[in-house]
């Protein structure tokens, strides 16, 4: 069973690791699949323990503690190499431009013991811990231009001309996909948002002292909402893991690590749009040069811009899968950076769909997949997982909303209701997160199918 993985990032590379994972319960199927990834970029490769450098390409996320979840459901120790090479920050402390303070959201996940929280990581250091995982002869170093689905083969053809033939292809080339061309034609191109993104990396100096900004802040993640934009900055690793478990419960307070990482999300109607970065710094400047925190004018005035980043995000389309193709993470759904869930939902997609093809190859008892059981599996995930991930994007695209210019009653508005939702609801932001049980709705699709 000949299987491609098209594209090396966060969802290809754990979608490896799943399969890897689930295909060994059965003996069976262990070694009855030959799984390649196509990743034209080198690989990344960082020491073992915390990466306080900045890094040489891509930016910085937040992975969700339903992420971490999961990661922890892959491996334990990636889990826990991830928590030390990141920063766990459990509360965001949200501001206004006006320098009020609209409350602290938790961003923890306490359904499983041990309890988990949102880890600010560099995605350098992420990716480059999947690949730690997988054996470099796995690994094809070629970008594919082309994906066909069909009946008997899917078939990928590569930048050196090569054409290749697949039992199943996993589309997971990110937003600007190739192999989704296979499933839905041009039809349905990313969609621009209206909403660029600025950001760069800053000493941890330059963070507030615990005075300035309350007990807590020191080593946590701040957001600031303003009339013209969104500002946030946050610690990505830790000088002291030791502390970690007690720190996610809010017992103790972290100290951050060298760097910090910012960005600033405000609205751009062209997203070719591309200034220099001094002009860009600029303009970072006129605009947060009235915001009420005076740390974020030093932020700015002490860093350089490192990304440049429009927000492009998949509208709603009617499936993820083809006959033998099958698309995962941004490929399928990219998400707006406002909805805080980009890579843990491609954790998410990559266990439900591991999850269900080993069942059902193990309860057909066939080493071989045919079109039947692929069909079965691509139906089990797209239930588990197309209308949830949707409401994410739904809940992502509004929350994106509130970095537009506003102006005074909706900036006042939007302060106000934030303020009350955080005094009521804690974390209501994680309503739709914390309503879902992966787990639970994989069991539920597996226990449909096995009395159909
Ligand atoms: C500004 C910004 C901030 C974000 N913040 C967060 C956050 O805080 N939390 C969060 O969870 N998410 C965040 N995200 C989203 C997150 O980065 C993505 O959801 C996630 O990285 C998607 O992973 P992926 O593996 O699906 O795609 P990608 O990371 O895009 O990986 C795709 C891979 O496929 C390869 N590839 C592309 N084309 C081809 C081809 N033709 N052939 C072979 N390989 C190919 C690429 O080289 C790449 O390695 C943010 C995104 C942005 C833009």
């Amino acid at each position: 069973m000949k299987i491609a993985i098209v594209g090396g990032g966060i969802s290809g590379l754990s979608t490896y690791l799943f399969l890897e994972q689930q295909l060994a319960k059965d003996e069976r199927l262990k070694d009855a699949f030959d799984i390649t990834i196509f990743e034209p970029h080198d690989i990344p490769r960082l020491g073992n323990e915390r990466a306080d450098d900045i890094p040489s390409s891509g930016g910085g996320y937040g992975l969700a503690g339903n992420g971490m979840a999961s990661l922890r459901r892959l491996s334990p120790t990636l889990h826990d190499q991830i928590l030390r090479n990141g920063f766990p920050s459990p509360k965001f402390v949200m501001k206004s431009a006006r320098g009020w303070s609209l409350g602290v959201m938790p961003f923890t996940d306490l359904r499983g013991a041990p309890p988990e929280c949102c880890v600010m990581v560099l995605r350098e250091v992420f990716v480059a811990a999947l690949y730690e995982r997988i054996p470099a002869s796995v690994i094809v170093q070629h970008k594919v231009l082309k994906v066909e689905d069909g009946n008997d083969q899917a078939i990928i053809e590569l930048d050196n001309g090569e054409i290749l033939n697949y039992d199943l292809v996993v589309g997971a080339d990110g937003v600007w996909s190739k192999a989704r061309c296979a499933v839905l034609g041009d039809k349905y191109p990313p969609e621009y948002r209206g909403l660029f993104t600025v950001a760069g990396w800053v000493s941890t100096d330059y963070l507030p002292p615990p005075a300035e900004t309350g007990p807590t802040a020191h080593g946590q993640t701040v957001m600031t909402f303003g009339p013209n934009g969104f500002f946030a900055y946050t610690p990505y690793t830790t000088g002291n893991i030791s502390a970690n478990e007690k720190h996610i419960r809010g017992e103790a307070t972290l100290p951050p690590g060298k760097s910090a990482f910012w960005w600033s999300r405000s609205a751009q109607e062209d997203s070719k749009a591309n200034p220099d970065n001094a002009e860009l710094k600029q303009e970072l400047e006129k605009r947060h040069s009235l915001w009420g925190d005076p740390m974020i004018l030093r932020i700015i005035q002490a860093s350089e811009v490192a990304l440049k980043i429009p927000t492009f995000v998949m509208p709603k389309v009617p499936t993820w899968v083809g006959q033998r193709v099958v698309l995962i993470g941004d490929a399928a759904h990219a998400l707006p950076s406002s909805s805080g869930q980009g890579v843990s939902q491609c954790l998410e997609d990559a266990e439900a769909f591991a999850n269900p093809l080993a069942f059902n190859l193990a309860e057909v008892n066939k080493e071989e997949v045919d079109l039947k059981t692929l069909g079965t599996t691509f139906a089990q995930y797209i239930k588990v997982r197309k209308a949830h991930v949707e409401k994410v994007l739904d809940a992502g695209n509004k929350a994106g909303d509130s970095s537009r210019d506003l102006n005074y009653v909706i900036e006042l508005a939007m302060y106000g209701m934030t303020w009350a939702m955080l005094k009521l609801f804690g974390a209501f932001f994680l309503k739709t997160i914390m309503d879902y049980d992966l787990l639970a709705e994989i069991e539920k699709v597996k226990k449909q199918s096995r009395s159909n």
